[in-house]
């Protein structure tokens, strides 16, 4: 082993951690390794606002830990367990490796390859999320830190072994690719799992060249690993991005300036260099589209989930048609906080208090039962089982790290991380993670291992929509315009973050790659051009560009992980019609969706379940709802 081939693969053995990775004030980080078994997208959620802020304050009193964490000895009795899985494990690929040279000989060879894939994908699956789960509990245990390193590296070698025989799949005929599809037993349980790899046919090089790309790998990584270096590392301010957000969202004006002015100077400082790293970044994405003969960068990163160009450009042009409702939403926040222009730093402070401040997790559930309870019995049911039966490791504590996520294990169940604080935007967070939680269930439960690892694209759909679903029965529900005020503003930064900023970012993104592209020179004054050009577009007159707000975009982690940010604004969109819809028509059409999980491209999925991410509608229902309800806001204050 150790030759690195071109690598096709799209992950199918870990399930997708997601996470909600909205932060009020900046996304955090996201890392899709689509080129591995194992799939992360980890949110550091270090500067989450909402997650982070009141720990201190409404620290839970007096909570039973042995009913709030994990059960992860349904997974394995003991580490002993564990470690004699994984060494049967390195063994058992010894079967799988066998097929490298034979794997497409007949239809025969193709179902048994498969079929010991999927066992090991099954198995490693397992393998990694208890090093995981275990090290996510106790960050500071080197013993776990080894079982992650051990996992990994099997599962680098075991990768290595997949993508051999992927390449001979991807290598095949069409004719006779076309002759074993045409077996229906093939077609049905691996069918997706195989176009996958064909999709990358006509970008494939000859060897010699794919060999020389694959050694430019560690080279291409570099912009991105260096950024997180200046980011984790060099950057020094005087608050760390807990301490910072919490400023931001409660100090006063002058305490928010200050933070912001401390942070943003530890970025303008280093300007040149910052944007050194970004456009070596497109460079590459350039240079990688151009060699592959992709029609773009953009095209490039959008095939990996099958999403036309057009989807994303429409999704900039409706955005762009509709700022008039950011603007007024920027208006009335001028106008409630009593400010003469609203900067940067006015954007997080709530413009209405919280109604309740200390949602124990009991209560906690119970909303979220009462908000998902349009969703049905059978996910009703769902829920019932993640409360009860251990799924979740709900409190933060010194060993545990921030953030939130759901990780799936197909053989088990999922289990969501969570750092629940009592908060109206903990229940929030919950809600989310459940979705993910509740859509790997249900492919789990009614589809085939390999098409039962619903994309990124759609998961985010999943988690949105009961975000959406909670604001929305929260709002019906509340007992007084205060209470009412406050969850509708809970709503709008959600669309606000979500859609807005998400696309807001998606522009900047394509407008430099294009730049570039077009062989125009891209420095950091272009890119503070370009930066506060949009912040003026995206937020209207009343929101003052200040220089230093320019830099905004060297603050931005996922501009490494490129064209990815778009994902959260469809899914928004897609979250927000689907919660509307549900209210309207039942849960019929929803759950389907669920249950089909990746037995269909994103696009399809969405389409059946009567969202068309291919018309604007999606884009433009969610607007409308914006707009509805900064209306009500307006005259809820207006009384
Ligand atoms: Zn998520």
């Amino acid at each position: 082993m150790g030759k690195k081939l071109y690598k096709v693969i799209i992950p199918l053995c870990i399930s997708v951690f997601c996470t909600t990775a909205i932060s009020k004030e900046c996304y955090s980080q996201c890392i899709t390794t689509k080129n591995n078994t194992i799939s992360i997208v980890n949110n550091e959620d270090n500067e989450n606002p909402k997650k982070e802020i009141k720990k201190e304050i409404n620290k839970a009193p007096k909570i039973d830990y042995s009913k709030t964490c994990w059960k992860l000895q349904s997974l394995y009795s003991s580490e002993k367990e564990w470690k004699e899985e994984l060494k049967q494990f390195t063994k058992d690929t010894k079967e799988l490796e066998n097929y490298i040279g034979k794997v497409t000989k007949s239809k025969t060879h193709l179902s048994f390859a498969l079929n010991i894939k999927e066992k090991l994908d099954r198995k490693i699956n397992k393998l990694y999320a208890y090093s995981k789960l275990n090290q996510d509990i106790n960050k500071n245990s080197y013993k776990y830190l080894d079982m992650n390193e051990s996992i990994n590296k099997a599962n680098m070698d075991y990768m290595d072994i997949c993508s051999h025989l992927e390449l001979e799949i991807l290598k095949l005929s069409d004719k006779k690719y076309e002759q074993i599809i045409s077996n229906k037993k093939i077609s049905k349980k691996y069918g997706m799992y195989l176009a996958e790899i064909r999709r990358s046919k006509k970008h494939y090089l000859d060897e010699k060249s794919e060999d020389l790309i694959a050694r430019t790998s560690t080279i291409a990584s570099l912009p991105g690993q260096t950024y997180e270096l200046f980011r984790n590392m060099d950057k020094k301010t005087n608050l760390n991005p807990s301490q910072y957000a919490t400023v931001l969202e409660y100090g006063d004006r002058n305490e928010r300036k200050s933070a912001y002015q401390n942070e943003f100077i530890a970025y303008n400082d280093n300007i040149n260099t910052l944007s050194g790293l970004l456009v070596g970044q497109v460079k590459k994405n350039i240079f990688y589209s151009t060699e592959r003969g992709y029609k773009s960068s953009l095209d490039m990163n959008l095939q990996s989930d099958d999403i036309d160009v057009k989807v994303y450009d429409e999704l900039i042009e409706t955005v762009t048609k509709n700022t008039s409702s950011l603007h007024k939403y920027v208006s009335l926040r001028k106008k409630i906080l009593g400010l003469d222009k609203v900067y940067y730093y006015d954007m997080f402070v709530p413009i209405v208090k919280p109604v309740d401040d200390d949602i124990t997790y009991d209560k906690g559930q119970g909303i979220i039962y009462s908000a998902l309870g349009p969703l049905g019995k059978e996910y009703g049911d769902i829920l019932y089982k993640a409360f009860n039966e251990k799924w979740i490791d709900v409190y933060s504590n010194d060993n545990k790290v921030s953030g939130a996520y759901c990780l799936s294990v197909y053989d088990d169940h999922p289990y969501i991380l969570t750092n629940y604080n009592n908060t109206l935007s903990s229940v929030s967070t919950l809600a989310h993670e459940l979705g993910h939680a509740a859509y790997e269930y249900l492919s789990a439960k009614n589809q085939n291992y390999f098409n039962s690892n619903p994309s990124i694209f759609t998961h985010e759909v999943a988690s949105t929509t009961n975000e959406a679903l909670l604001y929305e029965v929260l709002i019906k529900n509340a007992s007084n315009d205060k209470e009412k005020a406050y969850y509708i503003t809970q709503y709008l930064d959600l669309i606000k973050d979500t859609l807005y900023v998400q696309t807001m970012y998606a522009e900047f993104e394509k407008t430099i790659h294009e730049m570039v592209e077009s062989d125009k020179s891209v420095n950091a004054l272009v890119l503070d051009d370009i930066w506060g050009g949009l912040l003026k577009k995206y937020y209207g007159g009343n929101y003052e560009v200040d220089q230093l707000s320019k830099v905004g975009w060297s603050r931005i982690p996922h501009f490494y992980n490129s064209f990815y940010v778009y994902k959260y604004a469809t899914g928004c969109s897609a979250g927000v019609s689907f919660a509307q819809d549900i209210l309207k028509n039942g849960p019929d059409n929803y759950i389907h969706f669920l249950k089909r999980g990746s037995s269909d491209y994103p696009a399809n999925l969405l389409k059946d379940a009567g969202v068309n991410l291919t018309t604007t509608k999606p884009i433009e229902n969610t607007i409308k709802k914006f707009d509805s309800l900064v209306k009500e806001l307006e005259n809820i204050v207006a009384k």
